[in-house]
């Protein structure tokens, strides 16, 4: 196999908390975790010589370490020299710095391509043991489908698929940096009634209760970010006034999702949003089990 090209797949976060912030400076979380079918897409490329060479249609990221989907290239060739160099071609749809953790699926992806493309048989908690010292979302992107994250983000439980539903998204036209959202996040002085019920939300999952789960959305990291970009605030309650059972900021933002049960509704609150000048990207898509497939060529 000389190539293989691969989806990256988006998440949203059903439930976020955060539990409290370690004497390391990292912050314990509790998330649910959800892939959606939103994706950028992936090809590799055996190369002859040693190097790594990525190309991409957005010409702000970066093209070298800086980029995860190298970072995850770099860490195999270290690790396997004898193996040459790879082309990554990245093609980004994933909305980019918006708590859809592309920047870690583009890394898991190029895990799993490399496993495959260069039959290194690591098992998949070989790639994630790899995969977290990329970033703390990249052992769930390898994974994909519904999961209980905690710890940082790494210790995953996964969960039955949630159920089924539209998911209309929509970007405010600003770039969140999750740094930013976490060092402004004073987690010990967050009310009772600010922490989302987690474990409720995993148990209407158990019983595939849509409108259980959707009531029971909720995120800590909206107490930061919200007065920074009041916009998600204005999304949310469209969302929910055009018949969204729900609607949420995923992860540090700003991305805003909504569920809606109705097709039609759906359709309408996706034309109603993108004719509003709020997001710069908007999209209906639905919930997926699938991290990432590839088309071996
Ligand atoms: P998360 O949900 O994990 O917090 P995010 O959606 O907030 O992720 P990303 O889109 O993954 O954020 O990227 C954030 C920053 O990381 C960008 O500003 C970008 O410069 C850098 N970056 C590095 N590699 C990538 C990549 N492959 N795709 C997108 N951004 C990348």
């Amino acid at each position: 196999m000389d190539s293989i090209q691969l989806k990256a797949m988006a998440k949203i976060n059903l439930g976020l908390d955060v539990i409290r912030k370690r004497e390391d400076g990292y912050h314990e979380v509790r998330m649910i975790m959800q892939t959606v079918n939103v994706y950028d897409r992936i090809e590799l490329r055996k190369r002859s010589d040693s190097q790594i060479r990525l190309t991409t249609n957005l010409h702000y990221l970066p093209v070298n370490e800086n980029n995860l989907a190298y970072k995850a290239a770099k860490q195999i060739l270290d690790e396997f020299p004898f193996l040459g160099g790879v082309d990554i071609q990245l093609q980004k749809h994933i909305p980019v710095a918006a708590g859809m953790a592309g920047g870690s699926s583009d890394a898991a992806s190029v895990l799993h391509g490399m496993n495959q493309m260069f039959a290194l048989n690591l098992s998949l908690e070989e790639l994630m043991a790899r995969g977290v010292r990329i970033g703390a979302d990249v052992p769930y992107c390898l994974m994909g489908g519904t999961a209980l994250a905690e710890g940082i983000g790494e210790k995953l439980t996964p969960l039955v698929s949630a159920p089924s539903c539209y998911v209309l998204l929509a970007k405010p036209p600003y770039n969140i940096s999750t740094k930013f959202v976490y060092e402004n996040l004073h987690a010990d002085q967050l009310k009772p009634c600010q922490h989302p019920d987690i474990d409720g939300q995993i148990e209407a999952i158990l019983r595939n209760d849509l409108y259980g789960m959707a009531q029971r959305m909720g995120n800590v990291l909206e107490t930061v970010t919200i007065p920074a970009c009041p916009v998600i605030a204005r999304i949310q309650t469209m969302m929910r006034e055009s018949g969204a059972l729900n609607a949420m900021m995923s992860g540090s933002g700003p991305t805003v999702f909504g569920l809606y049960d109705d097709e039609k509704k759906a359709k309408d609150a996706y034309w109603n949003l993108k004719g509003k000048n709020v997001a710069d990207q908007v999209i209906l898509t639905k919930m997926t089990d699938a991290a990432y497939e590839m088309d071996v060529l």
